[in-house]
Parts: structure tokens; C-alpha cells; sequence
């Protein structure tokens, strides 16, 4: 437990998925805290400040979409990277998940090998929601929530 590289939080209503997630991330040595649900979700983060949150966006009840909205309200969690797993596809979908709080989008069924560099990355601080949103680049670009979502989106298609 001493090499822990951060507290990440899963929401995913699919239990196979979740508990995957959980083990290989655990392997990396993330404490992980887990959520079935949005409401168990914003439920969690009353107590708690992961690093990064993992967002599904097919959820009972709260969607994702919803989900991120309530957790952007909280100031606390403002600047909290949030990545979207979803198995929707296309630039529509990709924006209105960018729009609701999510900063980076990954397709399902999710490549994990990505997800770990992802997430790496980010904590590493390589990426953060504030500068570029391309894997391995250093450029500055525009504050994600000003603006450049649709490179976001890009990124994610052609990776898709
Ligand atoms: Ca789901």
C-alpha cells in the first residue's frame, strides 16, 4: 500500500467491467474506490477526493451525463480529470459528454493498455485538464473547458 500512485474512482453499473477495472488498476497501485451507481458515486465523493474519476455513462437512474454535472457543481471537483467510458460513438455523443464535465472520452469496449497510459499520464501530469489533450503531446493548447473539447473528440475517434 506504500506504493500507491493515487485514489482513482470507478463508476460503472457493470460489475464485470468494474471489478476488472479494479484489479488491473490495483496491479498499477491505485487505491480504488468503486461506484455502481451516479448516486453511490456523488454519495462516495462526499467523504472522499480521487485523483481521477472513471465515468460510465450508461448508468440506472443518474446517467453519467447527469452524474458529471452534479460533480462539476462541487467545487471541490471542479479541476477532478474525468474520463468517459462509453460504447456510443460519434461526434455528437463525444460532445455532449465533454459538455456535462468529462475531459477525456475512451470507447468501449476499452482498451485497457490505453486507459493505464492514459491515466498515467495524467496524474503524471504530462496531461492535465488544463493544457494538451493529445496522448504524448506537450503543446499548450486552450483550456479544455474553454473551448477545445472537439480536439478531445477527435482524438478519441481516430483512436476509436
Ligand atoms: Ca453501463
Amino acid at each position: 500500500m506504500d506504493r500507491q500512485l493515487g485514489t482513482l474512482l470507478v463508476v460503472e453499473d457493470y460489475d464485470d467491467v468494474r471489478t476488472v477495472l479494479r484489479l488491473l488498476l490495483q496491479c498499477d497501485h491505485y487505491r480504488v474506490l468503486e461506484a455502481a451507481t451516479g448516486r453511490q458515486a456523488l454519495n462516495i465523493l462526499k467523504t472522499e477526493s480521487p485523483d481521477l474519476i472513471i465515468m460510465d455513462l450508461g448508468l440506472p437512474e443518474l446517467d453519467g451525463f447527469e452524474t458529471m454535472r452534479r460533480i462539476r457543481k462541487n467545487e471541490a471537483f471542479q479541476d477532478t480529470p474525468i474520463i468517459v467510458l462509453t460504447a456510443y460513438t460519434g461526434p455528437f455523443h463525444y460532445q455532449a459528454a465533454l459538455r456535462a464535465g468529462g475531459n477525456y472520452i475512451m470507447g468501449k469496449p476499452v482498451d485497457f493498455e490505453e486507459l493505464e497510459e492514459l491515466i498515467h499520464n495524467i496524474l503524471a501530469g504530462s496531461i492535465t485538464t488544463h493544457r494538451g489533450s493529445q496522448l504524448g503531446t506537450t503543446d499548450a493548447t486552450p483550456p479544455l473547458h474553454s473551448h477545445s473539447p472537439s480536439q478531445v473528440a477527435k482524438h478519441s475517434l481516430v483512436n476509436h
